[in-house]
């Protein structure tokens, strides 16, 4: 039996986990974990936090939808949220679902109650707002209040209609209507835009629901243009001047005004119609030229909708029924580690081909060294192979019966197969990284793209293709080369095709102007893992200096000082210690510093009001918790992430945690929204 506090400390780590893995996933377009173990993680801390309800953490996955907008995004807010959907898995879920219906609505058991089932488009949720016919903006769903502006992005798929055509149903051009659906992309596109990032030395996308997400997260809109995307309209949001009565006849509108409605979409009128459709797109699903991972079902009349309304983060009057995974057996003949251009090392398994659901299935993604430990994995094992959506197949479980008896455990890696420099992994479950990062040849390339890119060194005449040639000349195999590049290839790189006086003069020109950098940008393009431009800026504001950073981050102190930092998570500041601690960076740093000026950041203003305050915030206010973060920073002030006996102040909005008591219990001034801002505007003055 679990005590209290030990359940506590579960839904804690729970909700810790779930947290890290959906701004991966969100966020990053880059899922940490596959989709039936996230699943698993998130059915347990639903058990739990059905039987325990006091003990449901701030950071809870019921409570919160999604993830919270990339920085890089202009922010767009949802006038009706965009919420997520509960998901169930068996059919005796489907029952239990009408039944809750009938129950909330307080009609007889037997009463019919029309059902509009959809496929799950496994792709990307969006929103475009139409005003007066005419497509206005579009967001991602975010975190369900706020999500971020892909407008332009959104203009460049052909699918998605700029103007409404005129002949809805009710002939009538909505004053206002936002139009939700799915971008996604088909099998066969996320197939040929694979094999051309292939061609490129580009990112791989692990299935089609990563690659739409990527696509259409993209800053640059040109580039979504390049990708080919599609898209089902499949909600509503805000509307005005349209008098709907069902979703089914607003499916029918959208469909009228030009949206592309998904053709399968079915009226079903009791459970076992909606059964039936289950399985018969079960059946179809693996010949359907895109994914889908289930059902959605959704109460047709929109006056029964709206009196079902919301539990936390879904709708009750819709719900979504998973398909299960497809699955086979077969023998893991070899497991091998390679070293992606992030220096994630990432454990492969190949397999004895198998046909997983009408696909051949050779290779297995294993995640990650604790993937392999936690299930036991071994050379030789008979395993479970499972391909959900996914498209890279992933190993269930071991069938540990059929094991030969002179199998032994898998021994991971402790230095990078590629460059021999150590491999670290941080936390309970991440990946193991390859520290030789600014030298590892598998790394090397896209390291330099990353150094001299627009955030960091921004050299002009280096651009990806310039890397790439002087990197297979050999002549920039490391930063450093950058640097020496005039006095070692001056004359040579004058022959080389291509290259006139006058652009080589300019690149040696660039390549000079960037010896003075910034310290963010210099702690930007080291290319840490986990800290990204955002971080660069956060830790340059907080050491001020080159000198300050190194110091601290090869103290004995440094998990606790860099940790104190608001926005300085255990892994990151384990990924910058890590850093750090290699001795091939130490040696290029030493190298690097001997020629470049890194200029130390900004000293805050003294007289700014908001000096030597630290701030604390608690709970959920309606200004987001960035912007508010970014408030208190523009005035002098600090934000931490817990409370102490410094803390000036601890802003608290509705539910706030424990933050909440430990102010009380140290005496802190407590500001609710209203006092938090009037203290912004009094001393923005
Ligand atoms: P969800 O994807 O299970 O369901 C909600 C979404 O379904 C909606 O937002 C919408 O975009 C989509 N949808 C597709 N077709 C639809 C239709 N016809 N009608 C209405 N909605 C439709 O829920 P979620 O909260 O977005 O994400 C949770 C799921 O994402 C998890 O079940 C998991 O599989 C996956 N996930 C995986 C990881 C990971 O690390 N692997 C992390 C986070 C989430």
């Amino acid at each position: 039996m679990q005590t209290r506090e030990e359940i506590k400390q579960e839904l804690q780590d729970l909700a810790d986990k779930l947290e890290r893995y959906d701004e991966a996933y969100h966020q990053k377009d880059a899922p940490l974990v596959s989709d039936a173990e996230y699943d698993a993680l998130r059915r347990r801390a639903e058990q739990l936090e059905a039987e325990y309800p006091d003990l449901i953490p701030e950071n809870s996955l019921s409570r919160r939808v999604g993830f919270q907008p990339a920085s890089g995004f202009k922010k767009l807010e949802h006038a009706v949220p965009m919420l997520s959907l509960q998901d169930i898995f068996d059919e005796q879920d489907v029952i239990d679902f009408m039944d809750r219906l009938h129950k909330f609505l307080g009609l007889p058991a037997d009463a019919p109650i029309d059902i509009v089932a959809e496929p799950k488009i496994d792709g990307l949720g969006y929103s475009a707002v139409y005003e007066n016919g005419k497509f206005m903006r579009g967001a991602t769903r975010g975190d369900g209040t706020v999500g971020e502006d892909i407008t332009e992005n959104l203009k460049t798929i052909p699918e998605l209609p700029k103007t409404l055509k005129s002949a809805d149903l009710f002939s009538l051009t909505p004053a206002l209507l936002d139009v939700r659906g799915e971008v996604y992309m088909k099998k066969a596109d996320f197939l040929a835009l694979n094999e051309e990032q292939k061609k490129k030395n580009d990112k791989i996308f692990a299935n089609p629901r990563n690659a739409a997400a990527g696509s259409l997260r993209q800053l640059n809109p040109a580039i979504t243009a390049k990708r080919k995307l599609s898209l089902f309209a499949y909600a509503l949001g805000a509307y005005e001047g349209v008098p709907f009565k069902t979703h089914w006849d607003f499916m029918q509108s959208l469909k009228a005004w030009g949206f592309p409605i998904n053709p399968m979409i079915r009226l079903c009128r009791n459970t076992k119609e909606m059964l039936d459709f289950f399985h018969e797109l079960g059946e179809k699903r693996a010949s359907l030229p895109y994914d889908i991972d289930g059902i959605v079902y959704k109460v047709n009349d929109l006056a029964l909708q709206k009196r079902l309304g919301f539990i936390a983060r879904s709708p009750r009057w819709a719900i979504a029924h998973k398909f299960p995974a497809e699955q086979a057996t077969t023998i893991l003949k070899k497991i091998r580690v390679q070293v992606g251009r992030s220096g994630a090392l990432t454990p492969v398994a190949d397999l004895e081909p198998i046909n997983v659901g009408g696909v051949l299935v050779q290779h297995a993604t294993l995640h990650n060294a604790d993937e392999i430990d936690r299930k036991d994995i071994r050379e030789g094992d008979t395993v479970v192979v499972q391909r959900a959506g996914d498209v890279i197949p992933q190993i269930v479980r071991v069938i540990k019966e059929k094991r030969p008896a002179d199998s032994v455990p898998f021994e991971f890696p402790k230095v990078c197969p590629v460059c021999g420099a150590h491999a670290c992994k941080e936390g309970d479950d991440a990946v193991t990284y390859c520290m030789g990062g600014l030298t590892c040849p598998a790394q090397a390339m896209e390291r330099l793209k990353h150094f001299v890119s627009k955030d960091a060194f921004d050299i002009q005449g280096l651009g990806d293709r310039n890397i790439e040639q002087f990197y297979e000349l050999g002549w920039i195999k490391n930063p450093m080369d950058i640097f020496t590049l005039r006095e070692n290839y001056e004359l040579r790189l004058l022959g080389l095709e291509g290259w006139g006086q006058k652009s080589v003069l300019n690149l040696f020109d660039a390549i000079e102007k960037a010896k003075t950098v910034s310290l963010a940008r210099f702690i930007y393009a080291l290319g840490i893992p986990e800290v990204g431009e955002a971080t660069g800026k956060l830790l340059a504001a907080h050491f001020e200096s080159w000198q300050n950073f190194a110091d601290v981050s090869t103290s004995a102190e440094a998990m606790a000082k860099l940790t104190e930092i608001d926005g300085i998570g255990e892994t990151m500041a384990q990924d910058i210690i890590d850093f750090f601690a290699e001795e091939h960076n130490q040696t290029l740093l030493q190298k690097l510093l001997s020629v470049l000026t890194i200029q130390d950041a900004p000293k805050q203003a003294e007289n700014l009001p908001l000096k030597g305050k630290t701030f604390v915030f608690t709970g959920t206010i309606s200004m987001p918790r960035d912007e508010a973060k970014a408030r208190v920073q523009e005035l002098g002030g600090k934000v931490s992430g817990s409370v102490s006996a410094k803390t000036s102040f601890v802003v608290a909005g509705v539910d706030p945690g424990s933050k909440y008591t430990n102010a009380q219990k140290f005496g802190i001034t407590i500001l609710d929204e209203k006092e938090f801002k009037k203290l912004l505007d009094e001393n923005n003055k």
